[in-house]
């Protein structure tokens, strides 16, 4: 029996046990190097091979499109940095102030070494406008990267629409589909990008382990160099056992987003709705529609988001603070910034993300005890 009611899936998903069932064999008995040529290692292959295989399928890519990493960050760093070194005699790289900082702190470093880096910013509601993007100037363009969900507000961004803006521009298009991808149904030819992004401990998967989906074509510099692993585009020995777990964990989740997307968007609604008419001077950021199903960004007017975080946890509620810890203090959220809450609002804005798993009585239970707690903290 748990003694928490877990609404922090945005950080990160418990480890389904079909999961662990699948990987099991692979941390085991079929323990080998991918690489090797025995038996053994021809084992470990054969279950990364299907793995890629099934990752393909789900997303509607080819096999040889699909790169195993070590997780978001990395999927993340390789896209830029791959589209960067690749770039012929182009520098300018477009992106949003309101991606993840595996994006922002990577274009930022590529500043350094002379890339032009232009920023567009969001709607109040969170939305990023592919007009922006084009007033930023493709010519000498290399890439252009926009988010496919936003990790705090949950707003869903207009990827699709940019991919058809650009078609005929030769800029490579890169979208952080890390929250997405367990909340969303995604196939790279609609969405019609060249790279993406997920990480498997979001939806059910092992930490430590995702995918960069590089479309045939693309330009593209391996940065990881070593081994001839991935195709010689990240080196280093194959984690198959992972590989297994994200695959699984795909699959999975595709399920439950079919059997489970209305539930988890009613108990999404229940939730906001149930906060918002048990304690006073609550709001809801981002857009209420375009956002993932599970996200629940909400501020507190007049309460310290740490301290009723730290409240929540004392009543076994696990949720999020909408800012980030960064030397000791408390730092407003950029994200939160970007869409116009003051420092003081950003500090009093909790995220709580809900999944599949989360039942309708853990909700009436989390929706009374942050009543309590946000009382508490005013008197
Ligand atoms: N991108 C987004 C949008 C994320 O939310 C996260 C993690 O929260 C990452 C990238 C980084 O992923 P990972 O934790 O697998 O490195």
């Amino acid at each position: 029996m748990k003694d928490y009611i877990y609404l922090d899936n945005a950080s990160t998903t418990p480890l389904e046990s079909e999961v662990l069932e699948a990987m099991l064999p692979y941390l085991t008995e079929y323990f080998g190097n991918a690489n090797s040529v025995h038996s053994v290692g021809r084992r470990a292959v054969s279950g990364l091979d299907d793995a890629r295989q099934t990752v393909a399928d789900i997303i509607g890519a080819n096999f040889n499109e699909i790169y195993f990493t070590s997780g978001g960050t990395e999927s993340d760093n390789l896209a830029i940095r791959g589209a960067y070194f690749a770039r012929g005699n182009k520098s300018k790289l477009i992106t949003s102030s309101i991606e993840h900082p595996a994006v922002i702190q990577t274009a930022n470093e590529l500043k350094s070494l002379g890339a032009v880096v232009e920023t567009v910013s969001p709607n109040a509601k969170g939305i990023l406008s592919v007009n922006n993007y084009l007033e930023k100037g493709l010519d000498d363009a290399f890439l252009a990267c926009m988010m496919l969900a936003n990790n705090e507000v949950g707003t869903i961004q207009p990827v699709k629409e940019l991919s058809n803006a650009l078609k005929q521009s030769g800029v490579t298009i890169f979208t952080d589909a890390v929250q997405a991808v367990g909340s969303m149904d995604i196939n790279v030819k609609e969405l019609g990008v060249d790279m993406l992004s997920f990480s498997a401990h979001k939806f059910g998967g092992p930490k430590g382990v995702g995918v960069l989906y590089v479309k045939n074509g693309t330009k593209f510099s391996p940065q990881i160099t070593g081994g001839h692993q991935e195709r010689s585009r990240r080196g280093g020995t194959s984690n198959v056992a992972g590989a297994v777990g994200l695959a699984t964990a795909l699959k999975l989740s595709r399920k439950k987003l079919k059997e489970k997307a209305d539930y988890l968007l009613d108990l999404r609604n229940y939730f906001i709705d149930g906060v918002m008419s048990n304690v006073q001077g609550v709001t809801l950021n981002g857009d209420r529609n375009l956002r993932l199903l599970g996200n629940a960004n909400l501020t507190f007017s007049g309460v310290d988001g740490e301290a009723l975080l730290y409240a929540l946890d004392l009543k076994g509620v696990c949720a999020s603070l909408g800012s980030a810890c960064s030397s000791g203090t408390i730092e407003p959220s950029y994200v939160l910034k970007e869409i116009g809450l003051s420092d003081i609002d950003a500090k009093s804005t909790v995220r709580f993300s809900l999944s599949y798993n989360t039942t309708r009585e853990e909700i009436d239970t989390a929706i009374n005890i942050i009543a309590d707690c946000v009382k508490n903290i005013k008197n």
